[in-house]
Formats: structure tokens, sequence, C-alpha cells
């Protein structure tokens, strides 16, 4: 007997419109679960950075290249319960802690004797009672995994084996809204997601994702961390990049059939659609280059 499938997703957030490079990730991301037999499922990560109005017309833009999904969209705003359940458990197996720290004390704070740069430095791994007691009486606290490593190794189809830092990260914000990393990790394992696609900017957060899941028992997904778009310039791509979403493509009169036929064509792809796409798809093909997008290239693609 063959097992259920597993399935793909993708995952913005509702920040504002999509723009080329993201349209391409979910692309791909569709492509990996609908040649590998899996459900494609879409989750609107809005539990900040939210737009008004963007994640329904983020939805309207993946339909309008050809993109489509399985059941019902998730929405992270509509599921407090499952992330507190998880910190809850976290926090009976003793693996949090409270962290007072203000974005400017994390960055001033001296770096910890062994922790890489970047990595939360601990400040408040280990308050007495009564420093405890002081900083409670000040501000709300945030709530941080108490790790016991420094790295964790994933595996990644696009980058091999990769190990990256792990640190204590933050799981609930001082707001009490679950943290980024929380979220992701908690809806794919509740989503059935074994298969996470998306941009190579969040390469450095599997490994934190990875770790996090294996004290939660939850299994890790296969990763694929695919090339970016970037401007001319080799930065990200970004509104100021000009025609970049599907919006400001129709102002030039190109069509969503043509840009998604310029994003296949970026991936050394011909297909018109995403189900002829589907024929050509070889992820051991794909460019590991960014895909460079140039203003001139939106206005040649309306002819
Ligand atoms: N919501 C994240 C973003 O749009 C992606 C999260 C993920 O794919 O894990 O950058």
């Amino acid at each position: 007997s063959t097992p259920p499938p597993g399935s793909g997703r993708f995952a913005p957030s509702p920040s504002g419109d999509l723009h080329l490079g993201s349209l391409r990730t979910a692309l791909l991301a569709w492509l990996f679960a609908r040649s590998t037999d899996r459900r494609f499922l879409l989750r609107v990560e809005d539990l900040d950075r939210v737009r008004p109005g963007a994640a329904a017309q983020q939805l309207a833009d993946l339909e309008a290249i050809g993109i489509d999904w399985d059941g019902a969209v998730v929405r992270q705003s509509e599921r407090a319960a499952l992330y507190a359940d998880a910190v809850r458990r976290l926090r009976e197996a003793g693996r949090t802690y409270e962290c007072f720290c203000s974005r400017r004390e994390i960055r001033e704070a001296p770096s910890a004797p062994h922790a890489p740069p970047g990595a939360y430095p601990g400040t408040c791994r280990d308050l007495s009672a009564a420093e405890l007691a002081r900083r409670r009486a000040e501000r709300p606290a945030a709530i941080r995994l108490r790790s016991d490593t420094d790295g964790f190794t994933v595996r990644d189809v696009l980058h091999g084996s990769y190990e990256g830092v792990v640190d204590d990260l933050s799981l609930v914000r001082n707001d009490g809204v679950a943290a980024y990393n929380l979220a992701v990790v908690v809806d794919d394992a509740d989503q059935g997601i074994d298969q996470v696609v998306r941009g190579d900017d969040l390469l450095s957060s599997a490994p934190r994702q990875a770790y996090l899941a294996s004290l939660l028992g939850l299994p890790a997904p296969t990763y694929a961390h695919v090339p970016l778009a970037v401007n001319a310039q080799g930065e990200r791509l970004a509104k100021r990049d000009g025609s970049i979403t599907l919006t400001d493509l129709a102002r030039l009169g190109v069509k969503p059939r043509d840009a998604l036929a310029r994003m296949a064509r970026s991936l050394g792809m011909q297909g018109r659609t995403p189900v002829e796409l589907l024929d050509e798809f070889d992820a051991a093909r794909l460019p590991t280059e960014p895909w460079v997008v140039t203003a001139a290239a939106s206005a040649n693609a309306a002819q």
C-alpha cells in the first residue's frame, strides 16, 4: 500500500502584492509538490506586516498565473490556540524562559562567549527570582526557547547538507502573538506539510525550525530553498525596481500568462501553463543563480 501523499505549500506574508520573484517561488513550490504527487496548500502568514486587502490580491494573482491549491486557505491569525499549545508543551518540558530585552538591548549586549554572531546573547536565560520580578513589573515578557545546541543540520534538495545557527529563538512576542519560527513549525506539521519550498533568504532559518520541530516531536520536512529574484544591481527585488507585480505589468499590457511564460523561461522551461511545465520540470536542473529581473525586460514582455 502506498502512504498517503504529503503536502507542499506556499506561505506568503500579506504585506503587499506578490512580485515576480515571489510568484516564481510559488510556481516552484507548486511544481515541486505536484511533480511528486503531493497536495499543495496555501497559508497566509498574517501574524505581522499585514496590509489590508493584500492577502486577497495575492490569492487572485496566484490564480491568474494558473496556480491552484487544495482545501481551504489557512490563516495564521486564526490559529493562536495551536501555537499556545506548543508553547505549553515546551514550557512543561523546561524549554522556555521569559525575555524582557528590547531589540536595542539585544543589539547592544555583549555577545555570549560561545554565541555565534547574530544569536540572542542569553541575557534573560538565568535571571534570579528577584530580577525576574523586577523585570516583569517593567514590561511584558516575550518567551524564548531554551536551546541546548548552537547549531543544527538540515538537508536541502538544492543546498545539500546545511548547518546553521540555533540560538534561544523567540517563540512568543511580547504582545503575546506567536513568533514566526514557532508558527511555521507548528503549522507545517499540523497541515501535514513534508516539503518546504521557499526563497533562499530563509535557508538560515531552517536549522532553527528543524531543531524546534525535533523538540516538539514533529517530523522535519524536506527543504528546497530556491534562488530569489534580484534587480540589475543584484539586490533583492523591491517595489522601486519598477514593474514587478501583475498589477504593474497589466498597466504595460503584460498579461498574467506572459508573466508566467517569462518565469518559466527564467527556469529554462518553455511551457506556457503550470500544467504544461509539470512535464518539463526537473529539480536537478534548476538554476542556482538568482533571477535578474529588469524593467526593460518587463516592457519587452508586452510585445
Ligand atoms: N511568510 C514567509 C515570507 O513570506 C515565508 C515563510 C516560509 O515559507 O516558511 O517570507
